[in-house]
């Protein structure tokens, strides 16, 4: 398929009922109520608890506006076995969506809109109108494009909520197409005249550590001020580069093209008592401990980046 014809085709579902609205497989009920609140620890009273519900001047318990979709849900099998069923567009939707190229799909967001709270016993059936599909558009994940459709939740005729819901579905990357792909560059960190000193020391492998001239307090990460005597008088110290880890976590998701992973992310408290956010090399995961005694290595990123890193330190000879 030509893109203009892709074009052509997709523009046909704009305002297309996607799902013919079908209440939604039990009415609204205080059990999954009472599940849906202890799960998600949510303990305002009028949700189970009919005295303190007519003390707010509600008649009597309501539903968490959040479980508001879950009141429009078919259930499991009906899902599974038949994802069309009941007519609606959805089906020829995607095979439209497949045949373009356009096989993967990841939820962007959701916006809702709460007209009031629904009642135990209330059937809650929800419809869903293609609004928007955006032209072709590229992103981290691949080309695509986003589907955006307009689902109401009604009881009877009465609307009680709407829900904007945004989708993209792209074309997956090919695996070369990110292997030859050239590296990705680390982020930048964001330069300004309070910070620049110290990313130009590190561009010269110098850690340096920001001071107070007026009380000698070291500071990090750099800032104009002195937190204990308010001067905005300072210079740098040379700091050893030695120092033990104070905390850490191990990044795996979601993956960055610039870095490595398992990515060791560590806090280093330094010799001289400021701590800073860096990386962990040399050592596996499984091996960093708290309190690890480390020093400082050089990672020349590119040309333009060079940032200190932690290895474990080395024994001292005897
Ligand atoms: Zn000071």
């Amino acid at each position: 398929m030509s893109a203009p014809e892709i074009d052509q085709r997709l523009k046909a579902f704009l305002g297309a009922e996607l799902q013919p609205a079908k209440p939604g497989q039990d009415p609204v009920n205080v059990p999954m109520i009472r599940h849906w609140v202890e799960a998600m620890e949510d303990d305002n009273p009028v949700y189970l608890d009919e005295d303190a519900a007519r003390a707010t001047g509600r008649p009597g318990v309501v539903a968490p506006a959040s479980m508001m979709q879950a009141w429009s849900m078919r259930g499991y099998a009906a899902t599974w076995t038949k994802p069309s069923a009941g007519g609606g567009a959805y089906a020829d939707l995607i095979a439209v969506l497949d045949e373009a190229g356009y096989t993967s799909v990841v939820a962007t967001d959701s916006d809702f809109t709460f007209e009031r709270e629904v009642l135990p016993g209330e059937h809650v059936s929800a419809d869903e109108v293609v609004e928007e599909i955006s032209p072709e558009k590229s992103t981290g994940l691949g080309v695509g494009r986003f589907v955006t459709t307009l689902k109401t939740y009604r009881v009877g005729d009465e609307v009680v909520a709407t829900q904007r819901w945004r989708t993209l579905r792209f074309r997956p990357k090919e695996a070369d197409e990110t292997k030859t792909a050239p590296r990705a560059l680390r982020p930048r960190p964001a330069l300004n005249l309070d910070n620049r000193f110290w990313f130009d020391a590190a561009q010269e492998k110098r850690l340096v550590v920001q001071r107070c001239t007026g009380c000698g307090t070291l500071r990090h990460p750099p800032g104009p001020a002195c937190p204990e005597c308010r001067s905005f008088d300072w210079d740098t110290i040379e700091a050893s580069g030695r120092g033990t880890v104070y905390s850490y976590v191990v990044a795996h998701h979601p993956p960055h093209p610039a870095f490595d992973y398992p990515l060791l992310v560590a806090v280093v408290e330094l010799e001289e008592g400021t701590r800073l956010i860096t990386n962990l090399t040399g050592v596996a995961p499984e091996d960093v401990e708290i309190g690890m005694p480390v020093e400082v290595d050089w990672l020349v990123a590119d040309p333009e980046l060079t940032l200190p890193l932690f290895r474990p330190s080395q024994p001292q000879e005897a």
